[in-house]
């Protein structure tokens, strides 16, 4: 999508129903997300966008079963949550984009921190796999990861160790920071690089693995390194790119 289509959807997002299917809209940061109608008193509340691909076709990197159960339970469980606590929370609310209610967000919101988080950060996940997957990045992207990082092996092994080392349930992610630089961190649970008031490392996030156990533990037990290595197999590196707002 181009950058100034994006920046249209993004403004608008509070304005009405926008539902913006992956295929269609061809990867972005989830400053769209879709919202829907709600009540008088709580006019926009979020909702789940179609996957875009079926429960079975990441197989057999993703399991058909871990999909559905991740897409349908632990994603949908999120959403429901971030309405619930949206409904109690002030109406002020309602003028923020998901992106904006992230970065507004105190440790202390913990609803909306670990639900608000949980709906973006699964939006960004599953618009970022693909089916058909690419090996690597290609571009100004390539050539930036290979600048900040030595090399695109280097960023990768980075990346994945981020991703291994992450103690407990979080993700691990490529950002830009705010200093405009690519760089590989990680957050505890629901946690992401939005959160400028909770995460210590701040900025855009391009490109995030979850590492809880429910992402894989069907498929591969306590063998997180394994999932690490196929979902590395299945980025769609354009997405990627177009995730970077800057
Ligand atoms: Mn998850």
């Amino acid at each position: 999508m181009k950058k100034r289509t994006f920046i249209k959807l993004a403004s608008t997002a509070g304005a009405g129903m926008l539902i913006a299917p992956l295929a269609s809209c061809g990867g972005s940061n989830p400053a769209d997300a879709p919202k829907v109608k709600g009540s008088k008193t709580r006019p926009f509340l979020y909702e789940q966008e179609p996957l875009g691909y079926d429960f079975s076709a990441l197989s057999p990197a993703i399991d058909p079963i871990t999909m559905e159960v991740h897409y349908g339970k632990h994603h949908a469980g999120y959403v429901a949550k971030l309405n619930r606590a949206l409904r109690s929370a002030e109406g002020a609310l309602d003028n923020l984009t998901l992106i904006e209610l992230l970065k507004s967000l105190k440790p202390g919101d913990t609803a909306l921190r670990n639900n608000g988080g949980g709906h973006y950060n699964h939006t960004l996940y599953w618009r970022t796999l693909t089916p058909g997957g690419a090996p690597e990045p290609e571009g100004n992207l390539k050539q930036e990861l290979e600048d900040t990082f030595g090399s695109l092996d280097a960023f990768q092994t980075e990346f994945s160790t981020a991703a291994a080392t992450r103690f407990g349930s979080g993700w691990a992610w490529l950002m830009r920071d705010s200093d405009g630089a690519l760089k590989v961190t990680s957050t505890p649970n629901q946690d992401n690089p939005l959160m400028s008031g909770i995460a210590e490392s701040t900025g855009t996030p391009l490109l995030g693995i979850d590492v809880w156990e429910h992402a894989y533990y069907l498929n591969y037990q306590n063998n997180r390194k394994a999932y690490i290595t196929a979902f590395m197999e299945r980025i769609n590196w354009d997405v990627v790119a177009s995730n970077d707002l800057t």
